[in-house]
């Protein structure tokens, strides 16, 4: 399904809505014309009044970004990273400083709470099933970013090892031999 099939079906559901809203009165039929062509394909249904189709288009609009949302904590609760989370947002990694940052934002945006400092989300961790808050990738350490985790969870522990596994050298600092990947982060 391309873009203009989906919009077909926006239009249907933006029809649908001013229907239920205002009655039958708020839809008309019209000619629907080519720009390019002057090619005439017919009556098609068209709101009667487009201010009250702006008005239904912008809660359309304003709900699927709620769902975009509510969808993006899902995958976090799952495991994936905000990185992963980015990708599937179609976020261009040249157009911005940091994918997975700008797609945190997205779900948190900076001044979405005006009595707190730091934005957050929060998601059901699907390894330790506990509520975590999750303050986004800016720093880096899971340990700083994440609260809520069961101690022991081992999604957490992952992410902590893959984390350390970049910027900490276990050998260098003589915890490689009996502690584990637990070391670092203790
Ligand atoms: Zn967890």
């Amino acid at each position: 399904m391309d873009s203009s099939d989906i919009r077909s079906r926006l239009e249907r559901l933006v029809l649908a809505q001013l229907r239920d809203e205002h009655d039958d009165v708020a839809i008309t039929r019209k000619p629907l014309i080519s720009q390019f062509t002057g090619h005439n394909y017919g009556d098609h249904d068209v709101p009667t009044d487009y201010l009250q189709a702006i008005e239904v288009a912008e809660r359309l609009s304003g709900i699927a970004c709620a769902l975009m949302i509510d969808y993006a904590d899902k995958p976090r609760g799952q495991g994936s990273s905000w990185a992963e989370i980015a990708t599937a947002m179609t976020i261009d990694p040249d157009e911005v400083d940091d994918p997975a940052i700008e797609a945190f934002e997205r779900v948190a945006p900076p001044d979405r709470y005006r009595w707190r400092a730091d934005n957050y989300t929060t998601w059901t961790c699907v390894s330790c099933g506990q509520r975590v808050t999750d303050r986004g990738p800016y720093d880096g350490h899971p340990v700083d970013n994440e609260s809520g985790h069961a101690e022991g969870c081992e999604r957490h522990q992952r992410d902590i090892c893959a984390y350390l596994g970049d910027n900490y050298d276990a050998d260098d600092s003589g915890a490689g031999e009996t502690s584990g990947p637990t070391r670092g982060w203790l």
